[in-house]
């Protein structure tokens, strides 16, 4: 399989350019030249296969030229082993909606799901071809805490990760700082997660600090993390008796509702994907009337996704430009600008594929609380966005994707319903452990000093 830049399509690359850089130097996403479309009789075949099989296949479809079909086989194996479900992502109810529990990893987020399986990819490249590199992340939470999992103990492997300083939940916080691992490096930036996720930027653009110390990152925008996410898509709906749904996505980084978008490229019968946002709703604006301007960010109960421009947004408005990179480059001036409205065309075709809502902060407390009061369930105040999203627009058939457990969000739960939702028994002990981490300055130049001293 080859990939272009989604800004420059004369060029093509290799997977392991596109999953070792993650971005291409002239700033656009990697997008491949084109999708297996696999046909209903292929899809009866699918269905008959197990997670782990499912997402041997779906992945070797991108990734046949870095890694055999037998090794990545191994290597699923050994990512989803972490996991507290033998198939990895569960299905449930929440009344008439279908939940799709994608947190049974061990950082309780759907983040793993992808993580683990490229922190194994990571090392694999690494060992055979003798190299090291260093992974520097920025996060609101999850993120880093999945990415630390993923990489703690590896080798060839060092981790910094980013977090922004009493910003987000205890117990996120301590799912990273807790661990003991050598390679793993915890910083707090005085600051929020824009900050943080400066900080990371410029150090990647400073090309000598980035090849001396050979910087890497892990962010969504990492083609291997979203073919790693299209896979539950296809398990869920093979699961499912229906002949077509949809889905709703709490979204952030639009990561994730684009492996959504992929799924149905490939010919998996997806009817609308709904992009379900909090008060951060930039995303909802653009889908629904082509308003695509940031305004600041807000901090709300669904930290994750507190963010106003999505990366991936950009591998959308590449495709619905049909393919044409120089178009896209001209956009993403644009919104660089701060000034883009959605062309009607581009408008027209996204909403063949889309729809979106937003929920404000108190409607995803009410949902937690109606939820748990009628259905005896506990919704991460993420998931009850996504399933607020669905009762706004009365989709019927639809799976809501659960992006995280309610224990990781203590305080919203408490909140909502005034009770505190246990820890799973294997993460009790972060409780009282103690915690590494480094509380530095919003500067780039001491964040670039800390991280050679550590090397
Ligand atoms: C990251 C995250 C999201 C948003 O996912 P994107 O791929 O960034 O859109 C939603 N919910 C949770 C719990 C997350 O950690």
């Amino acid at each position: 399989m080859k990939y272009v830049s989604t800004r420059n399509n004369s060029e093509e690359y290799n997977f392991e350019q596109v999953f070792i850089k993650g971005l291409a130097d002239d700033g656009g996403l990697y997008v491949p030249t084109s999708l297996k479309k696999y046909s209903p009789q292929e899809l009866h075949e699918l269905k008959k296969l197990n997670y782990n099989e499912l997402s041997t296949e779906i992945i070797n479809l991108f990734s046949s030229d870095f890694i055999s079909k037998d090794e990545l086989s191994t290597l699923v194996k050994k990512s989803y082993s972490t996991f507290r479900e033998k198939e990895v992502v569960k299905l449930s109810n929440v009344g008439e909606i279908k939940l799709l529990e994608l947190f049974h990893g061990p950082t309780l987020a759907f983040k793993d799901v992808a993580m683990q399986f490229i922190g194994n990819l990571y090392e694999y490249y690494l060992t055979k071809n003798n190299k090291k590199i260093n992974i520097v992340v920025a996060t609101s939470g999850d993120t880093g805490a999945a990415a630390i999992d993923a990489i703690k103990g590896k080798s060839n492997l060092n981790i910094f990760v980013l977090h922004p300083n009493n910003r987000i939940s205890s117990v996120q916080r301590k799912i990273m700082t807790t661990v003991e691992e050598k390679n793993v490096f915890n910083i707090a930036i005085d600051g929020n997660f824009d900050d943080c996720q400066n900080i990371v930027k410029s150090m990647f653009s400073d090309l000598e600090f980035s090849k001396s110390i050979n910087m890497s990152g892990v962010n969504s925008i990492n083609w291997a993390r979203i073919i790693a996410q299209a896979v539950y898509y296809f398990y869920s709906y093979f699961r499912l008796d229906k002949e077509i749904i949809s889905f709703s996505v709490p979204t952030g980084n639009f990561g994730d509702v684009f492996a959504g978008y992929l799924a149905k490229q490939m010919g998996l019968p997806i009817d609308k994907l709904i992009v379900a946002t909090n008060e951060n709703d930039i995303l909802h604006r653009a889908i629904s009337k082509g308003d695509y301007v940031s305004k600041e960010v807000k901090e709300t109960l669904s930290p994750s996704m507190d963010i106003q421009l999505a990366s991936n947004f950009e591998r959308l408005i590449y495709y619905v430009s049909n393919s044409d990179s120089s178009k896209t480059a001209e956009i993403m001036k644009k919104v660089k600008q701060n000034s883009y409205q959605i062309e009607k065309n581009n408008l027209d075709n996204i909403q063949k594929d889309f729809l979106s809502e937003s929920c404000n902060e108190q409607e995803t407390l009410e949902i937690i609380k109606k939820n748990y009061e009628e259905n005896n369930i506990i919704l991460d105040p993420h998931t009850a966005v996504g399933v607020g999203a669905v009762h706004k627009l009365s989709i019927h058939d639809c799976v809501v994707l659960s992006t995280a457990h309610p224990c990781k969000f203590p305080d919203a739960i408490k909140n909502a319903i005034n009770k505190y939702e246990k820890l799973p028994d294997e993460l009790q002990h972060i409780l009282n452990k103690d915690e590494n981490f480094q509380v530095l300055d919003n500067n780039v130049s001491k964040i670039k000093d800390f991280i050679k001293k550590k090397l």
